[in-house]
């Protein structure tokens, strides 16, 4: 016996259209690449998403057909995110701080027909413009004033080529199980692989995120997406907002702090996310400036692990609640967020930050589990590791054109490829990557514990913390240091002295360097790969 409900196809459309009908007047305020705020809203940009799909059907872009943007988060990004999935193609979003040449490869991996691009990347993309054949057209995302004169094939100005249609067209139908964007993961280890989202998985994850003890987003907030729409998803942001009627506040290609601190302030930023490294930028302003960010009530930070330090002086300082959450590209991307569960409700101060520095709990719809090398569940008791092993309906279960390649375990959990502990209350923490783990005397030692506890000593900007040979023990820990401008790095024994009562004894660093800047990856996160390159021959002095 079936239900009798109705068939309501989860399409990403509905969204938009829920946005405009509800929420009509609801602001979408964006830092423009060419300079000025533009300021629009849902009724507005619903009715160009619209124009956008019917331009790309009258040049021939067909169901399944992926057209590509490398942009930043505007206005113009969210209409052509939503006009592509609107007639059925698939979005590809590109990190524009991917080499050039990997660039040209995703996009021919992706097989995208249409570029749409920013102002900003016109000339990367005119160096990599012979190695682009598949591409059929490149819109840049501008108006006829800002054109500049370009290589490019077919180019032409977004607003113009926006001028080719009315906009009185209906979203195509396609099934909800159907292609809606693909995004590549960064490629550290080899090839970047293709995560194909569908137009279901988008929506069911977004609701989950939008759940109280998630983002919790509400008509009230006005949201602002530092990530990128081009990182994982976008963090599933540009469905979030307009699902609940939430304003969104895009803040273009200006990230540093300064910029960020303008918009919050301008904009009354209630909510935002990003990586750690941008929290830390915009702290660091707050405090050379004196200024403060007081429209702000929360913040999600994720995508490396968040140092209590920055949890501490967000809450305390600036009065924001700091939401630490963990996922993956192949997670569509939100795997778990930290909210306090009345278990742990009591807990108060430090040990509250402590707690708030694991990853937190999964929304209904993701299951979790930590295996031992031979796929034995381990137990939830804070204190084992092992790999961390997920399921759900908006997680990876192969990759584009690598389709003969099973990703899944007999009961269909993915490996993520982290290192993590589950406690009692269901609290997960991640305690590595599995290949940045450092394996002292058959024993795993944490480097993101180190890091974390590391960058608690005053003046330190980052910690990074990676391998050495060790003739005794196979591996000993190496830690690297980046300093604040103008302050004094410590010696060995006095980090050591610090991180004693912080880190099991046998975890102490072997020995301490300190670098003007570590390399970090086209997402902003240390990019261990090179750092165990650059100190491969390392041997304590
Ligand atoms: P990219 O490498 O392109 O940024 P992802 O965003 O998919 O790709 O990276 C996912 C990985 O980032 C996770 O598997 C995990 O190792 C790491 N990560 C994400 N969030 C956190 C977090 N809060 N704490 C620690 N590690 C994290």
């Amino acid at each position: 016996m079936l239900g009798l409900m109705q068939d309501w196809p989860l399409l990403m459309h509905t969204v938009l259209d829920h946005a405009a009908v509800q929420h009509p007047h609801r602001e979408v305020v964006s830092r423009s690449v060419e300079g000025p705020f533009h300021r629009t809203d849902y009724a507005t940009l619903r009715g160009r998403a619209l124009r956008v799909a019917q331009r790309l059907g009258r040049d021939g872009i067909r169901q399944g057909d992926r057209v590509a943007t490398l942009a930043w988060n505007t206005w113009r990004h969210l209409e052509a995110w939503y006009g592509i999935a609107g007639v059925g193609a698939v979005y590809h979003t590109v990190n524009p701080r991917l080499f050039p040449d990997q660039i040209a490869w995703i996009m021919n991996h992706a097989g995208s027909r249409v570029m749409m691009l920013d102002l900003s990347f016109v000339k990367l993309v005119e160096a990599i413009g012979d190695k682009l054949p598949l591409v059929e057209r490149f819109i840049i995302l501008t108006d006829a004033a800002h054109m500049p004169e370009t290589s490019l094939r077919n180019a032409v100005a977004y607003e113009d080529w926006l001028t080719g249609a009315d906009g009185d067209f209906a979203w195509v139908k396609v099934e909800e199980n159907a292609a809606a964007g693909i995004c590549y993961t960064s490629g550290t280890t080899g090839d970047p692989k293709g995560v194909v989202y569908s137009h279901r998985s988008n929506v069911i994850h977004a609701l989950a995120c939008n759940q109280v003890d998630c983002f919790g987003l509400g008509a009230a907030d006005r949201v602002m997406p530092v990530v990128p729409m081009f990182h994982a998803n976008g963090w599933s942001l540009a469905l979030c907002a307009p699902m609940v009627g939430a304003a969104m506040v895009m803040p273009g290609a200006k990230l540093d702090g300064a910029s960020v601190h303008e918009t919050i302030t301008q904009e009354r930023v209630t909510f935002s996310a990003a990586v750690p490294t941008v929290w830390m930028m915009l702290l660091q302003h707050l405090e050379s400036t004196g200024t403060r960010i007081d429209s702000m009530n929360r913040v999600a930070i994720g995508g490396s692990a968040c140092p209590p330090a920055i949890t501490k002086a967000y809450q305390e300082k600036y009065g924001v609640r700091v939401i630490h959450a963990w996922g993956m590209t192949e997670m569509s991307p939100v795997g778990t967020l930290f909210a306090v569960k009345p278990e742990v409700a009591q807990v108060t101060g430090e040990a509250m930050l402590r707690l708030q520095a694991k990853q937190g709990t999964p929304p209904y719809t993701v299951e979790m589990k930590i295996t031992d090398d031979e796929d034995r569940d381990l137990p939830w008791d804070g204190t084992t590791f092992g790999r961390l092993k997920v399921r759900g309906p908006a997680v990876a279960r192969r990759y584009f054109r690598r389709e003969e390649e099973d990703i899944l375990d007999a009961q269909g959990y993915f490996d993520t490829g982290d290192v993590a502990t589950m406690d009692p209350n269901g609290y997960m923490e991640i305690t590595d990557r599995s290949k940045d783990v450092i394996k002292s005397g058959g024993e795993w030692i944490s480097s993101i514990a180190l890091e974390n506890a590391a960058v608690g000593y005053p003046g330190v900007a980052e910690a990074a913390v990676v391998s050495m040979k060790d003739a005794k023990w196979d591996e000993r820990p190496l830690l690297i240091l980046v300093m604040k401008p103008g302050v004094l790095s410590p010696s060995l024994p006095q980090m050591r002295d610090f991180l004693a009562d912080k880190v099991a004894k046998w975890w102490l660093p072997d020995d301490l360097v300190v670098l003007d800047d570590i390399p970090h990856t086209a997402t902003g996160k240390i990019l261990k790969t090179k750092l165990r390159e650059m100190f491969k021959d390392h041997r304590p002095a």
